[in-house]
């Protein structure tokens, strides 16, 4: 790690519009993983700062104008700031990437338009949804009205930093609700560059403020804090039950994106170069640090050895290096304690007797940095851990099976249920498995094909809940019914 400078930049606190030092002045760290350097100094929050940051989102909800603004008017400031993520697209591709080593080809394709389509889409979903009045028997009118719930605490993982934050806040703050925000702590920069986009946009003090700290501290402070109405959390399932823990005793609404360790179906009907291909997005984009990566491959006895070779080729053929070069296809892991996580369990799966038949050692002529290469095991079964945990990283388990029932019943023993890639070409398969997996999402001979309008979520462990389009609009409402005697 190289040394704090003079020039290295200081990130405050957002809060009421205004940039802020943490209470006690305390400031951490925060990394480049692709090059080991210090890239700024982080305002370290407290339970005096949380308080603050609540305090004055409570305020802009209580008293402000947000809530109660026409929704064409609060529509127009949130595309505005869409636009403004669209005109600093540049900085903010480049900020995302050098924070989370993601390569600069997904953050520019996806993380930042995306962030801009999260506000720009429910700016115009507020102004085109209406509310169901129900007809009832006798001198009666039932109508439904939405109202915003209140302060929410929005809290995010470093895997898609400002396209899962966004993904919130642009729903969050559409229904007329104010925020705190809280990122993780490896990849804050673009959360906190949201502050100034915010405020140049116009929205009033207040409305969306960002908290950086460590979750179990903060974190904590933030979900048990009386002034919030609601959380809504993307991270990890363990994290996840401290939350419902610390939120439970004030009964706060719950939206939770947990872990996953999605199978991948392979049948002898499917096409094995398509198979193929999306195999190696669906195990290795963004590093693997995917919740939705799909690293335990099912595939069918006849074609396991034709897929293993083409599918072990391909990721060996895969480009890893300095995540702001283009031409880079997988960047480092996000930080030197992730690194270190996943690698022990690459140990572990050959200590349990799997097979490593590529990758697991960071790649020749990388050595600053945490750049780890696809890594792939055979020779595994379901009571492996490698098979069973949430690794989060390139490394994936390839087993035969003899049938689809097989297939299905590995697939869904598991305590995830977040989602699921099926490849075949025959119709009745692909409706057949799909039905029968516990999952939020199937895909079929594709991956990570996303919508704003679909549900996205988990079964099982994965979570509770749903987001996107409707589903957002219901988790940030609530929902009053008014009854009127005719
Ligand atoms: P994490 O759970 O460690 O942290 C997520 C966020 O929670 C961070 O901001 C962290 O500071 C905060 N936090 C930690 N402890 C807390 C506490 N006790 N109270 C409140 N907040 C706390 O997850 P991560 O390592 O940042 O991200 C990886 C995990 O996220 C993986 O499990 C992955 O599957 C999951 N994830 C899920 C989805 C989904 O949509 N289902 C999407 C992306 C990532």
């Amino acid at each position: 790690m190289t040394a704090v400078t003079p020039q290295t930049p200081v990130k405050q606190l957002f809060i009421d519009n205004r940039w802020v030092d943490a209470a006690g002045g305390r400031t951490f760290e925060d990394v480049n993983p692709a090059t080991g350097e210090t890239l700024a100094q982080i305002a370290e929050a407290s339970a005096d700062d949380v308080d603050r940051a609540v305090r004055a989102a409570r305020r802009a909800f209580d008293e402000g104008p947000w809530r109660k603004m026409k929704a064409m008017e609060r529509a127009a400031l949130l595309r505005k700031v869409g636009e403004l993520i669209l005109q600093r697209k540049d900085e903010l591709i480049q900020l995302e990437s050098m924070d989370s080593g993601k390569p600069v080809r997904e953050s520019s394709t996806l993380d930042v338009p995306r962030s801009a389509l999260n506000f720009i889409w429910f700016a115009e979903y507020i102004t085109k949804v209406t509310n169901e009045c129900v007809p009832v028997d006798g001198q009666f009118l039932h109508y439904e009205v939405r109202d915003p719930v209140g302060v929410a605490a929005l809290i995010t993982p470093w895997n898609f930093p400002m396209l899962l934050a966004t993904w919130k806040i642009g729903p969050c703050l559409a229904a007329g609700n104010t925020c705190v925000l809280k990122p993780a702590s490896v990849t804050p920069l673009t959360a906190l560059a949201l502050g100034d986009i915010v405020a140049d946009a116009g929205l009033p003090e207040g409305v969306f403020n960002v908290l950086t700290g460590p979750g179990s501290t903060i974190g904590t402070a933030l979900v048990s804090h009386p002034g919030v109405d609601l959380v809504s959390f993307t991270g990890e399932t363990t994290t996840g039950q401290s939350i419902i823990a610390a939120a439970g005793p004030s009964l706060k609404r719950v939206s939770f994106e947990l872990g996953g360790k999605a199978p991948n179906l392979i049948f002898k009907t499917a096409d094995l170069d398509a198979a193929v291909a999306g195999s190696l997005r669906s195990a290795f984009f963004n590093q693997g640090e995917v919740c939705l990566a799909t690293p335990r491959f099912l595939v069918e006895e006849s074609i396991y050895d034709a897929f293993l070779d083409k599918f072990v080729a391909a990721a060996r053929a895969l480009k890893l290096g300095d995540p702001l070069d283009p031409a880079t296809e997988m960047g480092p892991l996000v930080s030197k304690q992730h690194y270190d996580r996943v690698t022990r369990y690459v140990q572990q799966g050959r200590e349990e007797g799997a097979h490593l038949v590529t990758g697991g050692e960071p790649p020749p002529g990388l050595d600053r940095g945490y750049f780890l290469q696809p890594t792939i095991f055979t020779d595994v079964n379901q009571e492996m851990i490698i098979c069973r945990e949430e690794i989060f990283g390139p490394v994936c388990t390839i087993q035969p099976v003899k049938s689809e029932d097989d297939a299905i019943r590995l697939a869904n023993d598991t305590p995830y249920g977040l989602d699921a890639t099926v490849w075949t070409n025959d119709l009745r398969q692909a409706h057949r498995v799909s039905a029968a997996l516990v999952v939020g999402t199937v895909w079929v001979n594709c991956w990570f094909v996303r919508d704003l309008r679909v549900p996205f979520g988990g079964a099982k462990a994965s979570g509770i809940g749903r987001e996107g389009g409707k589903y957002s609009w219901e988790f940030y409402t609530e929902a009053k019914n008014i009854c009127i005697a005719l």
